[in-house]
């Protein structure tokens, strides 16, 4: 390896470019380094120069300019290049490892399934994320998550072959939150809920005989979005009613309902009646002036409102959803708001960052308005510590691009309550059948858990006019499982 001493421009402003030639499997992993150091990819004139060689071992050569940063062989993984890529980079411009080391993935609870079928699991995930230098409260959420989740993820691809979550897309909002990068579009005052929820349902119908004939059975049934309960009432109990006659329904069966503007006694009335066991009500924060600034077309005491007549019926667990790091928000604001909801005690409650793209018109919008990183890991630090005070636990963890500092999302659950869905969505150990606009389909293909996917439009104009042409792509993509992966 290079010695540090000849690294150039080392702690001073250097040009962020790249370019990189190696296997295609790396090009994820390189990428996202990369964007952690603040390179842009740029072919023609780039500044550092990446190449990776697979044989038996690996090979790394990094450049910067004219200089040498970077010349390493007999690395003996793919991680081992990463985590030397990631030392040439940070010598060249100054920027330490953060809380996570040298994990790069929006999901690093993947990290630890190649440890979940060992009986000294937790001994050797801590090896592992010592080696990987991730902090010790990192460490410590990761390994909490983990013994949780083991239950819960395959380890073997055989074991899941015939089991699908199912996702159903509603990618539409009755109005736009100012923080949302999401391609869901607000519902227009005119819009064709006919045609929308004809799609639907047909969509619907063709996944239930795609399952029968299949012999796939349903780990887990989820609507999201958008706003899935922006369906006009008479709409959504259509739709409800189709899914309880064509999927065989599982134990688990969520709607997300996000936006209390967006739920009335009709919505959850056709809930109860079709089978719906798990509702999302998601606040986000429960002061009327931030829910105003951050356009939330809905007050704290609506949320209060909702949630008391969702307690009336008879679901098996409530999320709720709220945001650290909102335009003027503040710490007491983060207290206030987990005192409230650990004293309404739903049996999920799942606690987002802030993620804003840094240079988007919303993120100068706010410019000023954003709590600063600290105040922001103080609102995440403390309201992690409260919630396991109160007796919940984190059950799922993930990282998001533009994410504040090094925070992450922590889905949190009373015992018992863990939502199969949200596990299943970060572990990418099972098959997606996904209906509806923006949906997405993936089918598992060999024993590393890859997978092969097909992707429906979120542009709800172009799946109703192209709905078959996608729902053969889906029907091709799943036949490819009749030869795959069973336990014989
Ligand atoms: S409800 Fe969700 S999807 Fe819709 S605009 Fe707000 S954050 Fe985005």
């Amino acid at each position: 390896m290079i010695a540090a001493a000849n690294v150039p421009n080392a702690r001073s402003v250097i040009e962020r470019t790249f370019s990189w030639t190696g296997p295609l499997s790396c090009h994820s992993m390189v990428a996202q380094i990369m964007l952690r150091y603040g390179f842009r990819r740029e072919e023609a004139a780039p500044y550092v120069r990446v190449a990776l060689t697979e044989g038996d071992t690996w090979t790394l050569r990094v450049t910067a300019g004219d200089a040498v940063i970077a010349a390493a062989t007999a690395l003996t993984s793919r991680a081992a290049a990463g985590r030397a890529l990631q030392d040439a980079l940070g010598r060249l411009t100054g920027q330490k490892l953060g809380a996570w080391g040298y994990l790069i993935g929006m999901r690093p609870t993947k990290v630890l399934h190649p440890f979940f079928a060992q009986d000294d699991y937790a001994q050797a995930a801590e090896r592992f994320l010592r080696d990987a230098r991730v902090a010790p409260a990192e460490r410590q959420l990761l390994q909490e998550v983990g013994a949780l989740q083991r239950e819960y993820v395959a380890t073997d691809w055989r074991d899941v072959a015939r089991k699908v979550a199912v996702y159903i897309g509603i990618p539409l909002c009755p109005s736009h939150c100012s923080y949302c990068s999401f391609p869901a579009r607000i519902a227009a005052p005119d819009e064709d809920w006919e045609r929308l929820t004809a799609d639907l349902c047909r969509d619907v119908e063709r996944a239930g005989a795609l399952m029968r004939r299949h012999g796939l059975t349903a780990d887990s049934v989820y609507y999201g979005g958008g706003t899935p309960t922006v369906l006009p009432a008479p709409y959504f109990a259509r739709l409800l009613h189709t899914v309880a006659d064509a999927l065989p329904l599982p134990e688990e069966y969520t709607v997300e309902a996000g936006r209390p503007d967006t739920i009335d006694a009709a919505k959850l009335q056709a809930m109860v009646r079709y089978g719906v066991t798990r509702i999302s009500i998601n606040p986000q924060t429960l002061q009327d002036e931030l829910l105003a600034r951050i356009h939330r077309a809905h007050s704290a005491a609506d949320v209060g409102r909702i949630y008391q007549a969702v307690r009336a019926l008879p679901f098996q667990s409530v999320n709720m959803d709220l945001i650290a790091g909102l335009p003027g928000q503040t710490v007491e604001d983060m207290r206030a708001n987990i005192r409230t909801l650990t004293a309404w005690r739903p049996e999920n409650i799942t606690v987002h960052t802030l993620a804003l793209k840094r240079h988007s018109p919303l993120a100068a919008a706010s410019a000023g308005e954003l709590p600063s990183a600290a105040a922001t890991a103080q609102m995440q630090r403390e309201a992690g510590e409260t919630l396991r005070a109160a007796g919940y636990l984190p059950y799922y963890v993930y990282r998001q691009k533009y994410m504040t500092a090094d925070l992450a999302n922590v889905g949190y659950t009373l015992p018992g309550y863990i939502c199969r869905y949200n596990i299943q969505m970060i572990a990418e150990r099972m098959h997606i059948l996904g209906i509806g606009p923006g949906a997405t389909n993936k089918v598992l293909k060999n024993e590393a858990f890859q997978f092969a996917r097909c992707y429906f439009p979120w542009d709800a104009d172009v799946y109703h006019r192209r709905q078959e042409e996608y729902l053969r792509q889906r029907d091709e993509l799943f036949a490819g499982l009749a030869s795959k992966g069973e336990r014989v």
